[in-house]
């Protein structure tokens, strides 16, 4: 066992571009993790078919067919983690994607701590530890059983609204949520296209939070995709 995770946890890599797939598997063995590679849709499909996979990394533009097909392919039979790797201007990409059923993405080119934290936050999203109603980040206290938030012992009052959200982006933390994500579990279905509304919501939570940029407990506005609560 190593910082990085689970010793020998099974993580996919999905990428055409011969050097890139090196790259990655050198890294990510380093790291400690098992790697498998595929180099399109169709073996990516067929690798997670064989149901040993623990996570895949995913570039959404492969030869055969797009990522975001393999995506929708894969969930209609597996819960596996999926982290999609973009081009960092294709913002209306990673939506589709994330609502097609991706869990995260990373932003080529990406930093292999960024990357090494990606996989972290989703692998403990796929196996949760045993359920502490109460979270933790930084100053920040999310207790989920009294609904009630503080930060360094001081109760700060939100709105049902505000709970809701911060209560989504905390179980949730490290990891992406699109706009309508968040709001189809904070509000539910029928306020999954209130982006303008959800916007006002964050401006007021991230006030009351008072939270600096770049600390645990924190919302980072992810731009054109969602919001992500520091872990
Ligand atoms: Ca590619």
């Amino acid at each position: 066992m190593n910082a990085s995770g689970k010793h020998g946890t099974r993580v996919l890599v999905v990428e055409d571009e011969t050097q890139m797939r090196r790259l990655l598997t050198v890294s990510l063995t380093k790291h400690g993790f098992q790697v498998t590679t595929a180099s399109t849709g169709d073996e990516a499909l067929q690798e997670v078919s064989s149901g040993a996979i623990e996570l895949v990394l995913l570039d959404l533009g492969l030869p055969d067919m797009d990522g975001v097909q393999v995506c929708r392919d894969i969930r209609e039979w597996s819960a596996v983690p999926i982290i999609v790797v973009t081009v960092r201007e294709d913002e209306s990409d990673k939506v589709t994607a994330l609502d097609a059923g991706a869990d995260d993405y990373v932003n080529k080119p990406f930093g292999i701590d960024e990357l090494l934290a990606r996989i972290r936050a989703n692998l403990r999203r796929a196996s949760p530890e045993p359920a502490d109603p109460v979270l933790h980040f930084g100053a920040l206290t999310v207790d989920l059983q009294r609904h009630s938030v503080s930060k360094n012992g001081e109760y700060i009052h939100l709105t049902r609204t505000e709970y809701d959200l911060l209560r989504v982006l905390a179980t949730h933390a490290g990891r992406v949520l699109t706009h309508r994500q968040l709001l189809r579990e904070a509000r539910g279905p029928e306020y999954e296209g209130d982006t303008p509304l959800l916007r006002v919501h964050m401006v007021a939570l991230r006030r009351k939070l008072g939270i600096s940029p770049g600390l645990p407990g924190h919302i980072a506005t992810e731009a054109g995709v969602g919001y992500r609560l520091l872990a």
